[in-house]
């Protein structure tokens, strides 16, 4: 598949700190992501948007509010951070920030965000998602693309599952194939010429 500057898009999805090995909410192999994500910030020659992640310190997620989660990704912590080796400069502006409000949970990247708006204005089209994780936020920002009306592709090999029960990522793979994501290798891409030089204009 040959990827279109003016209507194709790659959304990451939450690649902090605290979702790799050695971060509060530890995605197993959580960082692989990075460097098959880099090589499309690379080459590809599109959009990037990215999300994060971005919580109060007493979200109510968090195990000591009820919810189910460890602290993590508490609002201008290094664990909120972006993985050090992801190539930011590649990504262009968008920083959507999700799940700010304390008593509010938003696993999907679309959820309180400007980023269907963002997209749309730009013209965007198809959105190809990958990151963190599988069975939670990418999944959620996944089916989100979807009702808000743009094709969606899910980047197989820059995904990885927290699989709290063993095979939830297979799941959350099946029930996005279900709602029309199609999986995809990015591998399988094809980037445009143009973006075969030094790559698309830093900003
Ligand atoms: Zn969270």
């Amino acid at each position: 598949m040959k990827l279109e500057p003016g209507t194709d898009a790659l959304v990451l999805v939450d690649v902090q700190v605290d979702f790799c090995p050695g971060g509060a909410l530890p995605v197993p192999e959580g960082d692989r992501v990075v460097p098959v994500l880099n090589r499309l910030l690379r080459l590809a020659g599109v959009l990037a948007v990215a999300t994060r992640d971005w919580h109060p310190p007493d979200h109510c997620s968090f195990a000591g509010r009820g919810g189910p989660w460890p602290v993590h990704c508490v609002a201008g912590t290094p664990g909120a951070a972006f993985h050090p080796d992801l190539d930011l400069a590649r990504i262009e502006h968008v920083i959507t920030n999700k799940a700010t409000a304390r008593d509010e949970e938003a696993y999907s990247g679309f959820q309180g965000t400007d980023l269907a708006a963002f997209l749309r204005g730009r013209g965007t089209r198809r959105i190809f998602v990958g990151g963190l994780a599988t069975d939670y936020c990418v999944k959620a920002t996944a089916l989100d693309g979807r009702k808000a009306g743009f094709q969606v592709y899910l980047l197989t090999d820059a995904i990885r599952a927290v699989d709290v029960h063993p095979g939830d990522g297979d799941r959350a793979i099946a029930e996005m194939r279900a709602a029309g994501v199609v999986p995809i290798k990015s591998a399988d891409l094809e980037f445009p010429v143009s973006a075969a030089g030094p790559g698309p204009t830093v900003r």
